[in-house]
């Protein structure tokens, strides 16, 4: 079960984010992408998977079928932070462009890669990661 993170100011206490970093996503009928919860949240693939693609196959990981339809319909979102505005937005890093999609700043890295920069609320402590628990 995938473990999530507090992405926290250690002087101020401004919380800049809580999650794992990454999210899994379904590509809908339409094309558009649907984010999960967490990384793991294959609950939340099977319901996509049933309800847009109508998909009745065995939901097992060792069916053939379902590894090839995990491979082409679902990916990975990664949480950004822009370091210009400040904006949190998500990207798949084998597909997406690393620019900011509310000022086109290409000044943008991974929230992981955040910790350790100048907190953007106090501008005195430094972002940290502390374990927040896990989820199923
Ligand atoms: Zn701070
Ligand atoms: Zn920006």
């Amino acid at each position: 079960m995938p473990r999530i993170y507090k992405f926290e100011c250690d002087t101020c206490g401004e919380i800049v984010d809580i999650g794992e970093g990454d999210r899994i996503y379904v590509i809908d009928k339409n094309g558009k992408r649907i984010i999960g919860a967490h990384s793991m949240d294959f609950r939340f693939v099977k319901r996509v998977l049933r309800e847009s693609w109508g998909y009745n196959g065995s939901f097992s990981i060792d069916s053939k079928e379902y590894t090839e339809i995990l491979k082409e319909k679902t990916g990975k979102v990664h949480t950004c932070i822009c370091r210009d505005c400040l904006k949190k937005f998500e990207i798949d890093v084998e597909l997406d462009e690393f620019i900011c999609p509310a000022c086109n700043s290409e000044n943008v890295c991974l929230i992981h890669d955040f910790v350790g920069n100048t907190c953007p609320k106090c501008k005195e402590g430094k972002i940290r990661k502390k374990s927040f628990g896990i989820v199923d």
